[in-house]
């Protein structure tokens, strides 16, 4: 077997796919190595082995904006089977007297469902999305598809137009200083810190007040993919393959090969020697890449120091509970909004904005808070994802990690399970005879199955601690190049970080390419160029 590739990439998750296509496209020959017996990573989904034809989205389900994304297209990944579908309710928050707030893909009808908590919010709501869709346009949408520039240099270029320096005024502050000063219904703002920020960033940290203008104005929503999450790993691994790319399963490195200082290839856990003449790029996180897979005497202290640093995000870990269903769920609150039963995500438990709080003192004393939770019920958007007639359904909670210092949840994740599942049927009484199986996953479940998602951490490394931009895993690896030459990192510890975004994966191909000299037309022009132009 010929054991010499141009590149090597450690990871089959998204972003390592995404990248190896683009460089098997610019005519590398690119091998990616992966430890399950499936590519994918977090695009997973899996068939109930005690009932057939029952698909669970284990990790990611709702997946924000694919087909816009630039790799979608530039990757023909229609061609290659993927199919996105974008329900019109993408979320609806449940109140315990079954009021619904509702999100919806048209922003005047996310109004109209705001009036009703509060005509002031209403026009509030209308007032930032008007203002924020040009910004989100012309930087944001630009600056996550492109490598971060250094922070003083974003903040010159960005002083230098009326958008840029609005972004820079919004974001000094946290989101929620951003939602308590700019919104005034306790449930409007559980809401909005709900599914525009608690998922992603910490509420309490300046620096992300724009967070929630920004997806209110983004024309980015949520979408799913037909036939499980699963189908859009299918497409990219298609798509790899037919850009000459080669995959290597069940298989795992133990070092980064460097010769003369350059990273040249891995040694796999068997023994075996695998060369790269031009790169090596790691899509897992900096505790693997640079502390496990590099011998010590090749990362200087204060490299070492910085990994050491690197922090995991302490709400991010999510515990599941999955449903296999005689029937879809009928909300009560359904009879006065018949629109409910094609909602994308339900979100239930969560009535006032105080919780965070609550959820936050819970996270860092490893006790499980009163339940907020969210989920789906995926079949009755794409039957296809159980039996003729049959459905799925899932729950999300935001759970700690460790239970009281311990991350074995033994014995605790089924009682826990129980408990959503009471609370769901409070608000879809029919759950009570409609449920054929379940099973629930917990934060430890996540770690085992991912271990670049260290401590259930599904976003690969937080927000807050200056992790972002070109500060992104830390100073001096924020540009996707690592301290060698020839070695990368791809993954969602770079710039601009986790879900199913690709980007870190899109941006490493840019900078890839233009450290081996090849020039490809899908590559934006810098962001440089393009934020001088602003007005
Ligand atoms: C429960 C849960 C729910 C989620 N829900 C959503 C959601 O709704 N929407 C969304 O956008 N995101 C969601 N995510 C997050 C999303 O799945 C991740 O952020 C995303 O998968 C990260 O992509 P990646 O390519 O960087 O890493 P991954 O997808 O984790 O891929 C990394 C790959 O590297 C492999 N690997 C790890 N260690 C090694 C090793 N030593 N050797 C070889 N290979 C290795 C892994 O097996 C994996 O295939 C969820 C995650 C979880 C856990």
């Amino acid at each position: 077997m010929d054991t010499t590739y141009d590149g090597i990439i450690i990871g089959a998750g998204h972003n390592g796919m995404i990248l190896a296509a683009y460089l098997g496209k610019a005519g590398l020959k690119v091998l990616t190595i992966e430890r399950k017996s499936v590519t994918g990573g977090g695009l997973s989904t899996l068939e109930d082995p005690r009932h057939p034809g029952f698909l669970h989205n284990i990790h990611a389900f709702f997946q924000r904006a694919i087909t816009n994304m630039p790799w979608y297209t530039d990757l023909e990944l229609e061609r290659h089977g993927a199919h996105y579908i974008e329900p019109d309710l993408n979320v609806a928050l449940l109140t315990r007297d079954n009021a619904v707030l509702g999100w919806w893909t048209d922003i005047e009808r996310t109004a109209k469902s705001f009036e009703q908590f509060s005509p002031k919010d209403a026009d509030t709501l209308r007032r930032w999305h008007h203002e924020f869709v040009p910004i989100v346009q012309n930087i944001l949408s630009w600056e996550a598809k492109a490598p971060p520039l250094p922070l003083e240099q974003r903040r010159r270029l960005l002083e230098r137009s009326a958008a840029g320096r609005r972004l820079l005024e919004v974001s000094s502050r946290s989101p929620l200083e951003f939602v308590q000063e700019e919104f005034e219904h306790p449930t409007v703002r559980a809401g909005l810190l709900f599914f525009n920020g608690l998922r992603e960033v910490d509420l309490r940290v300046r620096g992300f007040g724009h967070h929630i203008a920004a997806l209110l104005a983004s024309p980015a929503k949520a979408q799913i993919s037909r036939g499980g999450t699963a189908a859009l790993a299918r497409a990219l691994d298609a798509a790899v393959r037919e850009s000459g790319g080669e995959f290597r399963l069940v298989t795992e490195p133990k070092r980064i090969v460097v010769e003369k200082g350059r990273a040249v290839g891995i040694e796999t856990t068997d023994g075996e020697l695998i060369r790269a003449t031009q790169f090596v790029a790691s899509s897992l996180n900096p505790h693997q890449t640079f502390l496990n897979l590099l011998d010590a005497s090749l990362v200087p202290k204060s490299l070492r120091d910085q990994v050491t640093n690197f922090q995991y995000n302490l709400l991010a870990p999510l515990f599941a509970l999955h449903l296999n269903l005689h029937e879809a769920p009928r909300y009560t609150a359904s009879t006065r909004h018949p629109e409910l039963q094609r909602a994308l995500m339900v979100i239930m438990g969560l009535d006032h904005f105080d919780q965070f709080g609550d959820i936050l003192r819970h996270h860092e004393q490893g006790t499980i808070p009163p339940t907020a939770m969210w989920g789906a019920c995926p079949t009755s958007l794409d039957p296809s994802q159980a039996p003729a007639g049959k459905h799925t359904g899932f729950m999300w909670e935001k759970l700690p990690y460790r239970l009281k210092g311990n991350p074995d949840w033994s014995g605790v994740g089924d009682r826990h399970g129980k408990k959503m599942l009471e609370l769901w049927q409070t608000h879809a009484p029919n759950l009570a005879d409609a449920v054929i199986d379940s099973f629930t996953r917990t934060p430890m479940d996540t770690e085992r199955s991912l271990p670049n998602m260290r401590e259930g951490d599904l976003l690969v490394g937080a927000f807050t601690n200056g992790q972002i931009g070109d500060h992104r895993p830390f100073p001096g690896a924020g540009t996707y190049r690592a301290h060698l030459p020839g070695l990368y990192i791809c993954g969602s510890s770079s710039h601009p970080g986790g879900n199913i975004t690709g980007l870190p994966g899109y941006n490493a191909a840019q900078i890839i390419l233009a450290d081996l000299g090849i020039k490809a037309d899908w590559v934006p022009p810098p962001i440089e160029e393009h934020l001088s132009r602003l007005d």
